[in-house]
């Protein structure tokens, strides 16, 4: 079944891509793909079963020699020609994502196409960087080390970013020689599908890329036990990133986890308030949220506490929602009806705890909002140790929590399981660098937050998950070193010497 509404979106496949070929799931059945904005059913694709992700992993295995044996700079070529197309497409892209996800389009104009393209055009460079070392060891002898493909990887998306995280896992992945099999989240599985058509297009050989839509339980879990994968790399929730560790002890099979988070984000007394406010509106507020990276516990220094409170409660009040497909909306709805379900529920618990809801907290009232899986920007003020304080919302929920002192605000910063992202707003530059090296993050922001680049390594620590993703850390990350001992001038040692 081909999506092809003119109004709104181009047609696009909505079957799985198998070997260089569109076809439907072994079982015959299709998943719906709602609208999180008006409720609407947009299309419907392909559920693929265990049995079709054999067969993808048979396709990505066949197609595995011929793209290994590619010299480097002509896999780099297609990525780079990937990158020219998506940068082309930038307006259908931005509305299919804007559609399928509830993201604003002026972010999907702004970000989620760009840094697509951009992560497509880094690697694409880097895949003739990927440079072996000469090892110095004993006299007589040469040892280098060559870094090789691992062979057949998986990949599990979720929905929160769809488009950005298929070309994080594909872009890494296919400049250091490995073929793939992609599964896009059930929920959003609308631009990485779009993504395959235009791989295709630019010329990608059929199997090196095969994209499985279907459900976690089914598809996902044959993807994290499949024999013959040898590595996978997962963005999700911690639940699901424990069961596939679970499920990848049948062959031992290398993981990679981007997991959850609870951002801490600490104003100090001496911060640029106005920056720091807006900033962290930022953090929090956009994509709804629904970002691991998300400044979801605002520490601030008790001695600003009632200013920035206000000042941040003003913003956040005035944030206009609404459809995302117009250009002036700045917080969409949230991406499923479940998610919007589950982020109110957490008012809730705030409540039970004996928390404030300083803002939002409710669905905003009007006919507009009806259909929608809407949530105000809520700001409630807790203590440390509540649920709301520890938990992941993943929602447009910040938990405001004060400090007195910097040993104070160290102790709630890293007083959560997680550790993925981190940010202070500080003009002394000592304290900015000390916290730096004693937050328990991946990666912190200082008078800044959320900031993402391809060329820097993202991913995060503790219950947030391990290895990263981007950068030339990625590409550690997609192939295994391989070291090898040739004799150059060696008197070979004694033993057995007859
Ligand atoms: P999720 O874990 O429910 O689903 C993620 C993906 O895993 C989906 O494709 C889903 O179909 C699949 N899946 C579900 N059960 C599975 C199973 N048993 N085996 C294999 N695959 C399975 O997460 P979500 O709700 O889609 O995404 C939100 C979560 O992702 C949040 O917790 C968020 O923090 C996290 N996240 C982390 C990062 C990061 O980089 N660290 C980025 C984005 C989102």
């Amino acid at each position: 079944m081909a999506l092809d509404d003119p109004k709104t979106l181009k047609t696009i496949q909505t079957k799985l891509l198998i070997g260089g070929e569109w076809v439907d799931g072994s079982a015959g059945t299709t998943i719906p793909v709602e609208n999180p904005y008006d409720g609407s059913i947009i299309a419907h694709i392909a559920e693929a079963t265990a049995e079709d992700v054999d067969r993808a992993v048979a396709a990505a295995e066949a197609a595995l020699p011929a793209w290994r044996a590619l010299p480097a700079h002509e896999r780099g070529r297609l990525l780079l020609k990937l990158a020219d197309r998506i940068e082309e497409e930038t307006a259908d892209l931005a509305r299919l994502e804007a559609t399928d996800t509830g993201h604003p389009i002026r972010d999907c104009l702004s970000l989620d196409v760009p840094r697509t393209a951009l992560c497509f055009r880094y690697f694409g460079g880097m895949a003739d960087k990927l440079e072996g070392s000469v090892v110095p060891v004993d006299a007589g002898f040469l040892n280098y080390v060559e870094r090789e493909p691992i062979g057949v990887v998986g990949a599990i998306v979720p929905w929160n970013f769809p488009l950005m995280f298929t070309s994080w896992k594909m872009g890494p992945a296919l400049a250091a020689g490995n073929t793939m099999v992609i599964k896009p989240s059930e929920i959003t599985p609308l631009s990485t599908l779009r993504i395959g058509e235009l791989m295709m297009e630019v010329g990608i050989p059929a199997g090196v890329i095969n994209i499985v839509t279907g459900y976690g339980h089914t598809a996902g879990q044959r993807i994290a036990e499949h024999p013959r994968i040898g590595k996978v790399a997962f963005t999700g929730s911690t639940a699901t990133g424990r069961r596939i560790v679970e499920a990848s002890v049948s062959n031992l099979k290398k993981i990679q986890l981007e997991l959850g988070g609870k951002g801490p984000n600490i104003i100090f007394a001496d911060a640029n308030i106005p920056a720091a406010i807006g900033g962290s509106a930022f953090a929090i507020f956009h994509n709804q949220g629904q970002a691991c990276i998300a400044g979801s516990r605002m520490i601030v220094h008790e001695s600003i506490a009632d200013e920035v409170i206000e000042r941040f409660t003003a913003l956040a009040k005035s944030i206009r929602i609404g459809d995302p497909l117009d250009p002036e909306t700045e917080m969409g709805p949230l991406t499923s009806r479940l998610h919007q379900q589950r982020v109110l529920s957490f008012v809730e618990v705030a409540k039970e705890e004996g928390g404030a809801v300083l803002a939002g907290g409710k669905v905003p009232e009007g006919e507009a909002y009806a259909k929608g899986c809407f949530v105000e920007p809520t700001i409630v003020r807790a203590k440390a140790t509540d649920r709301v304080a520890q938990e992941e919302v993943f929602g447009p929920f910040v938990t405001i929590l004060t400090f007195k002192d910097d040993e104070e605000a160290l102790a709630i910063a890293n007083g959560t399981d997680y550790g993925l992202g981190a940010g202070l707003w500080t003009n002394d530059l000592t304290r900015a660098h000390l916290f730096a090296k004693k937050l328990h993050a991946g990666m912190v922001w200082i008078n800044c937050y959320k900031r993402v680049h391809p060329a820097s390594p993202f991913g995060g620590v503790g219950m947030s998950g391990y290895g990263r993703e981007m950068g030339f850390e990625a590409m550690r990350e997609y192939t295994q070193p391989k070291s090898v001992w040739v004799n150059v001038d060696a008197n070979l040692p004694p033993f057995y010497k007859r």
